[in-house]
């Protein structure tokens, strides 16, 4: 949509509103649908080809009203995370449409989707030591609980574990800051020769730092043998997941137990929108599911359908799938794809730049939008060019540390970036170069 139509149709929105607010009186408090109406209203997968908003607007009217908030909000949802999980073929485990005990659902953060699937791992294994030893209290279980991630896993997930009271051990990593199968073997060992009773392991794929991918495939197997939920953070990453050519790297996900990826950091969906597919939801909803009277009055219906405040902290939700709906339809699969390679090839561009002037060096494998570099030299070196970078506020670079190393990164985020940003990003970097050595000489 260029600016000129974003404009007319954010007037054409405003009107529509000012029009409902016109006829509430007329509308229905109460919806007249049965549950499951929506799915049957709509296809059961994203278009490739972008859709006009005319389209998108005719099925407000068709589909959306005649279910009010509820449960066209709930319903709703629970297919655009199928037509979500479709785009990034997901096993069929993870998707409400194969009819099994697969889901997903909109959280408000990858954060929350790391510390909920904790809870939903530390209830399911306390649940499973009780029913094997009655007497094991949920205390004594609690103390013995241990959670693994890897060292260059989000701050997030060292969190979730202090929130959640458990031990989170963070492994370290191979040269490429990769978490390895046989490092985490090495501390189940570990850890269960003391005694200790490991439970949930989160992988990271596309780190913070570096966009670096776990080795699922190696760690996976070994989660599964030792009763252990894998949990699967992507939350940058995840995006690229719906180009064929970058799918590969989800490859594992098969042995995960959740998965989490935000399409609000690189799908163009506004926050707050991270998706989480889970692959037994009885298992999930198991950590949040409490039932109180206030709430089955109006709930006459629950069971019939997916009840997603058993999914989640909060208890009320709002309509973050009709945002989905919208970016899915307008923009089609096609300028998704689109949208994604771009910046991964941009990505490319700078890091060819980089790699031609020798007083700098690449820190990462770049597979994505992430390019970590520095200047050859030491760390207070890098500090003062990030400095000097950030300060004259031209472009905006945020650093991360790799071992001991201090290294800038540069990202590709914004959706109307080209070639011609990132040439006049690189310029500005090389002329402050320029300067630092001199004052460094
Ligand atoms: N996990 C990873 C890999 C991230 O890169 C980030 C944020 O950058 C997060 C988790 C936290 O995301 P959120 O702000 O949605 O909690």
């Amino acid at each position: 949509m260029d600016l000129e139509e974003f404009r007319t149709r954010g007037k054409e929105m405003v009107d529509y509103i000012i029009e409902y607010w016109e006829t509430i009186e007329q509308r229905r408090a109460y919806p007249a649908v049965q549950p499951g109406y929506l799915r049957p209203l709509i296809p059961d997968s994203a278009p490739h080809e972008p859709e006009s908003f005319a389209d998108l607007m005719a099925d407000i009217e068709r589909v959306i009203m005649p279910g009010a908030s509820s449960p066209a909000c709930t319903e709703l949802e629970t297919v655009m995370l199928d037509w979500l999980g479709k785009m990034l073929n997901l096993p069929e485990d993870f998707l409400v449409e194969a009819g099994g005990e697969g889901g997903g659902v909109v959280q408000g953060s990858a954060s929350e989707s790391t510390l909920v699937a904790l809870l939903a791992a530390r209830k399911k294994m306390i649940t499973q030591m009780q029913a094997k030893c009655p007497d094991l209290g949920e205390h004594t279980i609690m103390s013995k609980l241990v959670a693994y991630t890897s060292e260059e896993a989000h701050s997030s997930v060292e969190r979730a574990g202090m929130i959640a009271s458990i031990k989170m051990r963070k492994l370290p990593t191979d040269e490429k800051f990769c978490l390895r199968g046989e490092t985490l073997r090495q501390a189940l060992e570990e850890d269960k020769a003391l005694g200790l009773i490991p439970f949930y392991f989160c992988a990271t794929l596309g780190t913070t730092s570096s966009c670096a991918f776990d080795n699922i495939m190696e760690l996976g197997p070994i989660c599964n043998s030792e009763n252990i939920w894998m949990h699967i953070d992507a939350a940058y990453a995840g995006s690229a997941f719906i180009c064929p050519e970058f799918r590969p790297l989800l490859n594992g996900v098969e042995f995960s137990d959740s998965f989490n990826f935000n399409p609000q950091k690189w799908l163009l969906v506004n926050p707050h929108c991270s998706a989480l597919w889970v692959k037994r939801r009885s298992e999930f909803i198991g950590a949040f599911k409490m039932d109180h009277i206030y709430l089955s009055q109006d709930h006459q219906n629950s069971g019939l359908v997916t009840d997603y405040r058993h999914w989640q902290i909060p208890l009320g939700r709002i309509f973050q799938s009709l945002k989905m709906w919208f970016v899915f339809r307008m923009y089609g699969i096609k300028r998704l794809q689109e949208y994604i390679r771009k910046h991964v090839c941009l990505a490319h561009e700078f890091e060819s730049l980089v790699r031609q002037d020798g007083r700098f060096e690449i820190e990462n494998d770049v597979i994505l939008g992430l390019v970590c570099f520095r200047m050859k030299g030491s760390n207070e070196l890098n500090e003062d060019l990030i400095q000097r970078i950030n300060k004259m506020g031209k472009i905006h670079i945020v650093p991360c540390r790799l071992r001991d190393k201090f290294v800038l990164r540069f990202a590709l985020c914004a959706e109307t970036v080209e070639s011609k940003h990132v040439q006049y990003a690189w310029q500005n970097i090389k002329e402050i170069a320029t300067d630092l050595e001199k004052d460094h000489q």
